[in-house]
């Protein structure tokens, strides 16, 4: 899985293992990103379900 536990980057809610999550990130300019876990992890920030479903600030 993820080297450290992903948070929602709204509430702060951990997000646990095959939980709905969705992510916002940069698309990446290289081609054919193979370390997508460890992009995602460097780029990407986790917005839980109950976030989505709420209104945006
Ligand atoms: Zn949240």
């Amino acid at each position: 899985m993820w080297p450290e536990k992903p948070s929602c980057s709204r509430c702060g809610k951990e997000i646990h293992p095959e939980e709905m999550v969705y992510v916002q990130m940069r698309y990446p300019k290289r081609k054919g990103f193979t370390e997508i876990k460890a992009y995602l992890h460097n780029e990407g920030k986790f917005i839980c379900e109950g976030c989505i479903n709420r209104e945006p600030d």
